[in-house]
């Protein structure tokens, strides 16, 4: 088993509402008008649907409510599935994969990214999408979907939250020996947080 695949991975995580899935389907525009091969794929989606046929639950925000023993064992089926589902990718592409560094569930929190997951995926780069918590707050509330899935009710509990996930995503990156750029994805700009992402992505 080498270090790293064959194609670079990106790892994007940020808290629920920061713009994660907003800033990667924008840098997927940028990157195709450049002819950079790039294949996105979601975690959740992936916890989900297996979670799903096993008529465990019927809403994704169930899942981190899931006995942990269960989300850890979907949490390692999602990321040997992504990979299976990688192998066509070539030396030249990237895959990115949207997700979370850590995750409030009702157990406390706990790390999307623990090592058995990043022994599979092997980033190359853990990219943390940031905003100030008062422009997390303004899109969560623009958001329906996303507000329910927020447990960080004021702005310091935002904070604290988000300072806990890029240490997360920090210690993650220390294991592999993934850097760990932070985008600011500030508010309308949207745009300027994909063009540095991509700019990161070139630099691997
Ligand atoms: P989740 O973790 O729940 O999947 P996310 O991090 O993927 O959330 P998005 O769904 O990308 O978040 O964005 C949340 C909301 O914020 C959306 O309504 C999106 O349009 C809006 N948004 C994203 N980036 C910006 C920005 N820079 N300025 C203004 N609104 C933004
Ligand atoms: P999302 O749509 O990206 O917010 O993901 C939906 C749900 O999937 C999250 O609320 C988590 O419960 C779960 N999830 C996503 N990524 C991970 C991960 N890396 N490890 C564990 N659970 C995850
Ligand atoms: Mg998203």
């Amino acid at each position: 088993m080498g270090l790293r695949e064959k194609f670079k991975v990106v790892i994007i995580v940020g808290v629920p509402g920061v713009g994660k899935t907003t800033v990667t389907k924008l840098m997927l525009e940028k990157a195709r008008n450049e002819g950079i091969n790039i294949k996105i794929v979601n975690f959740g989606d992936y916890m989900f649907k297996a979670a799903k046929n096993m008529k465990l639950i019927s809403h994704r925000d169930e899942l981190r409510k899931l006995p942990l023993r269960t989300q850890c064992k979907l949490q390692l089926e999602a990321a040997k599935r992504i990979v299976e589902d990688s192998e066509k990718l070539d030396k030249d592409s990237f895959l990115i994969i949207d997700t979370h560094s850590l995750i409030h569930t009702v157990s406390g929190y706990w790390s999307g990214l623990p090592l058995h997951v990043i022994e599979i995926l092997k980033p190359d780069m853990i990219a943390v999408i940031e905003a100030s918590p008062e422009d997390i707050v303004k899109r969560r509330m623009r958001d329906r979907e996303i507000r329910m899935r927020w447990d960080e009710r004021t702005l310091d509990e935002i904070k604290f939250f988000m300072e806990l996930a890029r240490n997360s995503a920090l210690t993650a990156g220390m294991f592999v020996g993934a850097a760990v750029p932070i985008i600011i994805n500030k508010e309308g700009k949207q745009e300027e947080a994909a063009i540095e992402l991509l700019s990161k992505m070139k630099s691997l």
